[in-house]
């Protein structure tokens, strides 16, 4: 994002609006710090400056910076999944997607916040770790998929890694014999990690509407303490057989 300084007045008003807090004062007008900016388009879609002064930069879809956008602006699609919000679907819409089906397991990692953010090297340090533990099943229906040039070592695409987004969610499918592992390496990796991450373990439900027994008996062993969640997606549902 980019303010024309010689159109700003220096109302202030866009500013608690940047949840990077990538907006600051300069010479009595604000501007864009462009190393911290998520482009996540928030100053401008609220359209508080009152004399149009905010802009979407020319770079902003630009490779790799576009990436910024891509993980950052939820009305934005991602080029190569065309989904919006992140580039992914998520465990949340599994209903609907059935990414994860009955008997199966899916992990996902959510890194990166409002204020906080990420770096993509944070993705990488944790593609790294799963691939040096031989878990390489990133959903392929995931962006980061296609942001991995080497399978082998987990390593992300160079030119990505000094880019910053607000959030990104690693995506996996593993079986339940592999789950433990899952959970050990990223418990392993989690203080190389310069951001918060949460970490969602997800199936279908029983009969019943209960969480398989086997699923929460294998995150316990692990030593997590789990909170159940559910997430109601409303208009997307299916009925059931
Ligand atoms: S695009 Fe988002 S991160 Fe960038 S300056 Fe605007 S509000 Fe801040
Ligand atoms: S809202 Fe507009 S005029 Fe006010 S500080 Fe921000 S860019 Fe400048």
């Amino acid at each position: 994002m980019i303010i024309y300084k010689e159109v700003c007045v220096g109302c202030g008003r866009c500013q608690p609006y940047c949840p990077a807090g990538a907006i600051a004062f300069e010479d009595m007008k604000s501007v864009v710090e462009q190393d911290a900016c998520y482009e996540c388009g928030n100053c401008l879609r609220v359209a508080i400056c009152p004399v149009d002064a905010i802009h979407d930069s020319p770079q902003v879809y630009q490779y790799p910076r576009a990436l910024r956008k891509y993980f950052s602006d939820p009305c934005a699609t991602h080029a190569v999944t065309g989904i919006e919000g992140r580039g992914t679907e998520e465990s949340k819409t599994n209903d609907v997607t059935e990414r994860c089906g009955p008997g199966e397991f899916g992990v996902a990692i959510e890194v990166g916040r409002p204020t906080l953010g990420m770096g993509l090297a944070d993705i990488q340090r944790i593609t790294r770790a799963l691939a040096r533990s031989g878990i390489t099943e990133i959903e392929p229906q995931n962006p980061i998929h296609s942001m991995i040039a080497d399978p082998a070592t987990g390593d992300l695409k160079v030119e990505m890694l000094n880019e910053r987004v607000l959030s990104a969610i690693i995506e996996l499918q593993v079986t339940p014999e592999r789950l433990p592992d899952v959970l050990r390496t990223i418990k392993a990796v989690a203080n190389e990690v310069d951001s918060v991450f949460t970490l969602d373990v997800f199936t279908t439900l029983e009969p019943g509407l209960t969480i398989p027994r086997k699923l929460l008996d294998i995150v316990e062993a692990e030593g997590f303490t789990w909170r159940p969640n559910a997430k109601i997606n409303m208009g997307l549902g299916r009925a059931s057989d």
